[in-house]
């Protein structure tokens, strides 16, 4: 599915293009996913105080499937937007989209990261992670990076079907539990551990669906600075973009457009923020 070119310009002229915006990089998929495995799996593999139990798929349905959304956009109950705090610290996060034109590694973008040791978040899509089972598997290993969870089937995240650049999203609170849950599954597979953090693809989610996520003992991270457009800038517009950043920022940008201005524009900005005594931080060594 593509978003026409004036619903993409529309959204640049609005600044808000963000998660896999790029025309190149708006299909949603659409193959069908596995079964989610049953809930005890997750429960015991997530070792979840029992304060916080990790909610079925029918749990999910009958608290959360007759409400009805009020708000649609990158914020909602829950949802985490930056560090909350001035101090002089940076998340870079970078998301993995997969699917049709975006299922590529940035690799110059990934080996500045190394050679600077410049901690980042990773945002991975489960269509992603099965195109890139080698580079997964040596990302997964590095204590530089953290592993997120980008979704199943890169979806807004949505209740009633609602779009994002032109990718329906998720039509029930069903739904947003598979998008959530059958990737949190196979990343608790991966690595062993449960990731702490999901973005949906695109960002976008109502009220509702930023609910469900926090039900399932989830943090839902959007984004206070929009690095790369969707992975539409120039290098020059992500060095600005990214320089520009103020202390407590969660910075999004992509990883899988190798040819995008993402990877030089980052290794432009970096030794900037540097310079003038910014620090780079992990998400799970940012947010309290
Ligand atoms: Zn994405």
């Amino acid at each position: 599915m593509m978003a026409s070119r004036r619903t993409v310009l529309a959204a640049l002229a609005a600044g808000a293009l963000a998660g896999c915006g790029r025309p190149g990089a708006l299909t949603a998929g659409g193959q069908a996913a596995p079964a989610p495995p049953p809930a005890a799996r997750i429960r015991a593999l997530r070792a979840v105080p029992p304060s916080a139990p990790v909610l079925t798929r029918a749990q999910v349905v009958a608290r959360y499937g007759d409400l009805r959304p009020h708000s649609w956009g990158f914020g909602g109950p829950g949802v985490v937007r930056d560090l909350s705090t001035t101090r002089r610290v940076i998340a870079l996060t970078f998301d993995a989209c997969g699917g049709r034109g975006g299922s590529a590694c940035d690799q110059a973008l990934i080996g500045f990261l190394r050679r600077r040791e410049v901690p980042a978040t990773l945002f991975l899509n489960s269509r992603w992670i099965d195109a890139n089972p080698a580079v997964f598997r040596q990302l997964a290993g590095e204590p530089l990076f953290e592993i997120a969870n980008h979704g199943t089937r890169h979806l807004p995240l949505s209740v009633t079907g609602r779009s994002a650049y032109g990718i329906a999203g998720t039509r029930n609170a069903g739904e947003v539990y598979d998008e959530v849950a059958r990737n949190q599954a196979k990343l608790t597979r991966l690595l062993g551990v449960p990731p702490r953090f999901f973005r949906p693809g695109t960002a976008y989610c109502d009220d509702v669906a930023a609910r469900i996520v926090t039900a399932m003992a989830d943090r839902l991270v959007s984004f206070s600075v929009n690095g790369d457009g969707g992975a539409t800038f120039t290098p020059g517009q992500v060095r600005s973009t990214v320089t520009a950043a103020p202390g407590g920022s969660i910075v999004l940008c992509h990883m899988n457009h190798p040819g995008s201005g993402t990877a030089q524009g980052i290794a432009a900005a970096v030794p900037r923020l540097m310079a003038a005594g910014y620090r780079f931080v992990r998400l799970s060594d940012g947010l309290r």
